[in-house]
């Protein structure tokens, strides 16, 4: 129901919505109607993949009307990380928000990352 292309879902120049509209080349992993998923440009770690929702919500902290999306989100990162191969050994799933969270593209984007041994605390 609804896509980037349907009225008020796309945020006039927003990256991720332009990279949901196919406007700019992505390494596509994953799309359903709902959600994409592509290679991060910089990645963090072997495997470094982004899971956008279509639509334009700004981060975590605007998503309070989306349990349903976000649950769709979370289930669909969980089914991704096995795809590529990290469930067994183990993943990482991080959403940063806002400026005291790192967060630099302002549409709400899920980092899997996978492949090496990940520190804690992050930076
Ligand atoms: P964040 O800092 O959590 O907002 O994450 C934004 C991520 O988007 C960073 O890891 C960037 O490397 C990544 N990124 C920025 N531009 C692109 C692009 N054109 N294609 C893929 N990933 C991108
Ligand atoms: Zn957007």
């Amino acid at each position: 129901m609804g896509g980037p292309s349907e009225g008020g879902m796309v945020m006039e120049g927003c990256l991720f919505c332009r990279i949901a509209a196919k406007e700019l080349p992505t390494q596509i992993i994953a799309e359903d109607e709902d959600t994409l998923a592509f290679t991060d440009i910089r990645p963090q770690a072997p495997v470094h993949v982004l899971l956008i929702p279509k639509v334009h919500v700004d981060s975590l902290a605007e998503a309070g009307e989306k349990r349903e999306m976000l649950g769709r989100l979370l289930d669909t990162a969980r089914g991704l990380a096995a795809k590529l191969g990290l469930a067994e050994k183990g993943f990482r799933v991080v959403i940063n928000t806002n400026d005291d969270g790192g967060q630099t593209v302002h549409h709400l984007h899920l980092h899997i990352l996978g492949g090496r041994q990940m520190r804690w605390p992050p930076g």
